[in-house]
């Protein structure tokens, strides 16, 4: 996860890294140390059954853990040489098993391991392992093999599919065959244990550790290890992130020589941009778990859901001065979680301690990393019922191979993947010794979720399929995939004490037949009121990431929630409904319509300007035929295009779900008239997208995956620090993502020679800053104002009271209602009001140069926290501003591509300002 962002959405700036220096550097260790027998801090002769009615605060886990007879686990420490893993303990088919190091030619820890040859490895273990399974999940946008690997004995291969349709009726207690019970079903049920590597591409010891681990449970033969693989499934994920884990690995391999050099300001510890962190479009898949916007995740998630993992374990690295982190979590911990989750935290957390307790290894917990924000691999999963937690080592690509701190100890590669690998094995043996237990819990929480569900005073979610079927239909596809239940029904309906999103409340309200409804009587009843309620519950002021992300909002999506049950007619939605696209029969003499209010209309406009295809979009409103069209309605003429247009459309139509309405006639009976010089021309777009040193990555990355993947619109990437020579003649828009750059004079001025000429400037979130008034005058528009500095009289502050202060402060990320101006084209297809996130505080004058199309409403904000004074002086300030042809954006309206409101917005500013 880490290192932590400094501001929300500045992960791409590292802090310089605090915290604790520990271990002697290996070089000093003796050779002996090797192979040392260490104590887990576990036991594994505890009696299965610990009844879980009643919770174990950590008071009584002392206890429990004095009394353990504590086993001892024969694991390697630092860098195996070359006879240790393949040679005395391993027995039986062992024989026959490759070790890492003869397949990779040196030992683990030594060097960084490309994906392919972890894959190689991998596979040719499971080919001779019974004990291992190996299976694709899917494949990256770099089209690397994304893998997991099945660990268990024999025994249980031989019937894993028996254990995952047991573990799917344990899920669920209205899968319980009759006379089934949850204690009948595990008696011999082992626990499932999820292990994640390496979602953060350059936190690399961690792929590394995944295959010690691996290694280790394949090759040994011992009584502990076979209590383990009869106990467990251990599923290993070794790489979430191939793609970005091999754009750092390829780059530190080529840059470091023969050994690896310990001084932190050398060229090998210093990663260029983007860095590996992120997978091929630059998203932080630590950040995408709920919100599946990236083929990893979307590939991931089915098969998460479908194995029902106990336990679930996301390595990551942190600053190269820290130490090591493991569960419990920090604070704030998400409200929609039942106590047992945290207890479970501090289950683990004893295991992991005793097991570095006994090496003198540093380590903390309960600082830093929260439980609050579901898109990370901790609470995800823990929404699901698993134990997700997080753990970090010390290091990531600031640490290269070896690297000397600030109190003069190395730190090697080979440290960080045997404590990775110590802290996996230790959680794979507390998840053991506490197998009945863990599952019980387990099934308590899915059963409960029911329970609650049934008697709550949020019963149900209502989704309005709405004219446009795009944004319910994302909505319903995305939880369908996360196990969520939905009924879609079948007739009209009403219902009584029904809510909005905008806090009105209705004695009772209809709903049209194709509505979705979503009863939180069901096992992931914590998942859906987490993603769908209108405000998260903030308990205490601790943030590490935003404070709102409501999915209808996000979405763009019509919804509601009841306290009643609805029984309406109502059928279970496999899949959603998504508009079909067509292309009417009728008189097309003048040509044909489409409206701008659906998504589909804008997908239509950019394939056809693609295509070379004349259209033009109507600033007026106008009525033709009886039917009324508003401003932003597609006109595709017939007149100046000279290609057949019919067969196009009809594909078109089928391919972006549009309706295609035929024109016989220019001349309206209401409004303009469609040869009117109030339609905008629409040019062929091309983007010319600004990225490198300077931009965020994940901003980057957000619009190059709408441009490129969402959308399909032409477009070249650029680096910012290159823009005073480039020639930029072809393109229409020139974007800048989220970023802190400083421009030069003939910087400027290219800028302004494009908007003077006819192109779009479109900026976004903290790029706005250096486009204003304020950060070089491009354009006239002013930015700042929420913020006022303090004077610095007044009484001293105590470091903890300047501590609470500044998260008494902290603008995080909330939601806000935005108005727009309805006659502006940057807000053609919206209603009067939308929902925008904004982290931070930036704004715009609304009343100085620039047209204030997006403005605050005066009105609390709809979810999150901000504090009240900020916030007062945001409202009526402005969100989105334009002069001329250039357009500020106060954030990043495509935010993280969960953001799918205001995608819109963006692509109006691409599609319908450029002159050019
Ligand atoms: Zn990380």
């Amino acid at each position: 996860m880490s290192p932590p962002p400094v501001g929300l959405n500045s992960s791409w700036v590292w802090p310089s890294s605090g915290g604790f220096s520990c271990w002697p550097s290996s070089a000093s260790r003796p050779a002996s140390v090797a192979d040392e027998c260490v104590d887990l801090g576990y036991d594994l002769s505890l009696p299965d059954s610990v009844p879980s009615s009643k919770p174990r605060g950590l008071s009584s886990m002392n206890s429990y853990l004095r009394v353990a007879t504590v086993i001892s686990l024969c694991v390697f420490l630092v860098p195996l040489s070359a006879q240790d893993a393949s040679e005395g303990e391993i027995a039986g088919a062992a024989t026959a098993l490759e070790s890492p190091e003869q397949y990779l030619g040196y030992a683990l820890g030594e060097r960084y391991t490309p994906h392919a040859r972890v894959v190689g490895w991998i596979d040719r273990l499971a080919a001779s392992s019974d004990r291992v399974r190996v299976e694709r999940y899917g494949r990256t946008t770099e089209l690397r093999d994304l893998l997991l690997v099945f660990v268990t004995s024999k025994a249980n291969q031989e019937r894993l599919g028996e254990l995952k349709a047991r573990m799917a009726r344990l899920a669920d207690p209205r899968r319980l065959k009759p006379g089934e019970t949850p204690e009948s079903l595990i008696e011999d049920l082992p626990v499932f244990v999820w292990l994640s590597y390496n979602v953060h591409g350059n936190e690399t010891s961690s792929t590394e550790a995944a295959m010690k681990t691996l290694w280790e449970l394949a090759s040994k033969d011992d009584e502990t290890t076979n209590k383990l693989l009869d106990q467990a499934v251990v599923i290993i994920d070794p790489c979430v992130n191939p793609d970005g884990r091999d754009r750092y690995v390829n780059w530190f391999n080529s840059v470091v020589g023969r050994q690896g050099d310990p001084n932190p300001q050398s060229f090998e510890h210093d990663e260029p941009w983007p860095g590996g962190r992120f997978n091929h479009y630059f998203f932080d898949l630590n950040r995408d778990w709920a919100f599946m916007s990236q083929i990893e995740t979307r590939s991931r998630i089915p098969h998460f859901v479908a194995w029902h993992p106990q336990v679930h374990v996301d390595f990551h690295e942190m600053g190269a001065e820290s130490s090591y982190f493991f569960f419990p979590a920090d604070r704030p911990v998400n409200q929609n979680f039942p106590h047992y989750t945290v207890k479970w935290g501090e289950i683990f957390g004893r295991g992991n301690a005793a097991a570095f307790d006994k090496r003198g290894w540093d380590y903390y917990t309960a600082e830093s990393f929260d439980l609050f924000y579901p898109g990370y691999g901790d609470s995800w999963p823990s929404l699901h019922g698993a134990i997700g937690m997080t753990y970090e080592q010390a290091g990531h690509s600031r640490a290269g191979i070896v690297y000397r701190r600030k109190d003069d100890t190395l730190l090697s590669l080979a440290d960080r993947m045997n404590h990775h690998f110590t802290a996996s094995m230790s959680t794979i043996g507390t998840a053991v010794a506490h197998r009945a237990d863990l599952l019980l819990d387990y099934q308590r929480f899915r059963a409960s979720a029911v329970e609650e569900g049934k008697g709550g005073p949020l019963r149900e979610f209502i989704l309005v399929a709405g004219d446009d079927l795009e944004h319910s239909a994302r909505l319903v596809d995305l939880l369908r995939a996360q196990e969520v239940e939905i009924r879609q029904a079948t007739e009209d309906f009403e219902v009584r004490d029904v809510h909005d999103y905008y806090g009105k409340a209705f004695e009772s309200k209809r709903f049209p037949k194709g509505t979705y409804l979503i009863s939180l009587a069901q096992p992931t009843k914590r998942l859906i009121k987490t993603l769908l309620e209108p405000k998260t519950t903030i308990k205490e002021l601790y943030f590490y990431d935003v404070a709102a992300w409501s999915l209808p909002f996000a979405f763009g999506a019509e919804a509601y929630w009841t306290g009643e049950d609805i029984t309406a007619p109502a059928e279970p939605v496999v899949e959603a409904t998504r508009s079909e696209g067509s292309l009417a029969e009728g008189d097309s003499t003048f040509g044909w319509l489409v409206s701008w209010e659906r998504m589909s209309g804008v997908r239509m406009a950019i394939k056809l300007l693609v295509r070379d295809i004349k259209v033009r979009v109507a600033t007026k409103p106008f009525t033709l035929d009886g039917k009324k069209w508003k401003r932003g309605t597609l006109f595709i003429p017939r007149g100046g295009n000279d290609v057949e247009l019919e067969p196009v459309l009809r594909d078109l139509a089928a391919e972006t779900g549009a309706r295609v309405i035929p024109a016989r006639t220019g001349m309206t009976e209401k409004g303009i008239d469609l040869g009117s010089q109030r339609f905008l021309r629409l040019r062929r777009p091309r983007v010319a997208l600004m990225g490198g040193p300077g931009i965020s990555p994940t901003s980057f990355g957000a619009t190059r995956f709408l441009l490129d993947e969402l959308y399909g619109v032409p477009y070249s990437v650029f680096a910012v620090e290159d823009l005073g020579r480039l020639d930029l003649e072809d393109y229409t828009a020139l974007v800048f993502p989220e970023g802190f750059f400083r421009l030069d004079d003939a910087q400027k001025n290219k800028i302004k020679d494009f908007a003077r000429d006819g192109g779009a400037v479109i900026a976004l979130g903290r790029s706005s800053r250096r486009l204003s008034k304020e950060g070089g005058g491009v354009t006239a528009i002013t930015t700042g104002g929420a913020e006022k500095k303090k004077s610095a009289a007044g009484r001293v502050l105590s470091i903890e009271e300047r501590e609470e202060r500044r998260r008494r402060e902290s603008t995080p990320g909330s939601i806000f209602r935005v108005r727009l101006d309805p006659s502006h084209p940057l807000a053609f297809g919206y209603p009067r009001e939308v929902a925008a996130f904004l982290d931070g505080t930036l704004s715009f004058d609304p009343s100085g140069a620039g047209i204030p199309v997006a403005r605050f409403a005066d009105a609390p904000p709809l979810a999150g926290y901000i504090p009240e004074k900020k916030e007062r002086a945001l409202r009526g300030r402005a969100y989105a501003s334009v002069q001329g042809q250039i357009v500020l954006f106060a954030n990043d309206p495509n935010f993280r591509s969960f953001w799918h409101g205001l995608s819109r917005m963006f692509l109006n500013a691409v599609l319908l300002l450029p002159r050019r």
